[in-house]
């Protein structure tokens, strides 16, 4: 059996410290590195005293370096993948790379790390228990409105990542189509010295950012929460849920479950359960 193995290493998102022991391990030892950019990945690599050789695999040449990539696998050298920060095909390179290793019957390994969708999320104060990650919209508002569109009836909290010179378009565009009262958070610099996390509804968080140039810049992930269930719009299947659940528990308990279950308000059916009850 081929000995080799391709990792897939997440790297950190700003905070070098971010690294896994494991991550070091594995770029130590491995033949090769794929690298988004040899240059940045360099610094990182110096800095975890890591010597092994690089090789650069970006959006431009992924299709062309594959076939290197998986011949050298293929001579039982193991290579790791990199991407410039976080998660590698998480908005980066590296899908094609994993699917002609999969294809060639060549181990494919995660060595689990950050991303900024997770670490985003995980801070939110959205519900997380179910959600979409979209990477980065559309540059222009145009194509923007038209995919958002699409997304406006979405009930799972909405995740996109976004550039800062478009940061304020795109909150504008959000609010165009979501509209401003729907909860967001602009969680910007994650790991990093200017970390801000904000929670408030769109309308809100977009007077804020159009109002201080020094929130405009870095790096962002926004989320958006999803739709929430009108009362008018409790179906059926909502009512024979919350109908049985009260069969065998007290009202709040199965207007909490019954929520849990639907994604509607708890308040909303507890008042629904009390009526049912008189
Ligand atoms: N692979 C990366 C990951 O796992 O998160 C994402 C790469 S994508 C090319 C870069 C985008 O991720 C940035 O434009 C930004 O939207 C988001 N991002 C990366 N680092 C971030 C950070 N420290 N804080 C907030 N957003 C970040």
């Amino acid at each position: 059996m081929n000995p080799a193995c391709l990792y897939i290493v997440a790297t950190p998102i700003g905070n070098l410290a971010d690294i896994s022991e494991r991550a070091v391990q594995i770029l130590q030892k491995v033949d090769l590195i794929a690298v988004e950019d040899t240059r940045h990945s360099g610094k990182l690599l110096q800095h975890i005293g890591v010597a092994t050789p690089m090789t650069a695999l970006h959006e431009h040449n992924e299709s062309r370096k594959v076939e290197q990539l998986i011949e050298r696998l293929s001579t039982g050298e193991s290579i790791a993948l990199i991407s410039d920060a976080g998660t590698p095909l998480i908005s980066d390179p590296g899908y094609q790379l994993v699917k002609a290793a999969l294809a060639a019957e060549i181990k494919v390994s995660p060595i689990p790390g950050a991303s900024a969708l997770v670490a985003a999320l995980s801070v939110s104060g959205l519900p997380s228990d179910a959600f979409i990650f979209e990477g980065f919209l559309p540059n222009k508002s145009a194509g923007r409105l038209k995919k958002l569109g699409m997304l406006a009836d979405e009930s799972r909290t909405l995740i996109f990542y976004e550039a800062p010179h478009r940061i304020v378009a795109c909150l504008q565009d959000m609010q165009q189509v979501f509209g401003a009262e729907r909860k967001a958070v602009v969680a910007r610099e994650l790991t990093k010295t200017f970390e801000t996390i904000k929670n408030d509804s769109l309308g809100n968080l977009l007077v804020w950012i159009e109002a201080d140039a020094n929130q405009q810049r870095g790096e962002f992930v926004l989320l958006i929460q999803g739709k929430e269930k009108e009362p008018s719009t409790v179906d059926t299947e909502a009512e024979f849920i919350l109908e049985t659940l009260m069969q065998e528990l007290p009202l709040k308990q199965a207007s909490q479950l019954a929520a849990k279950i639907t994604g509607i308000k708890k308040n909303t059916l507890y008042q629904i359960g009390l009526n049912k009850k008189q």
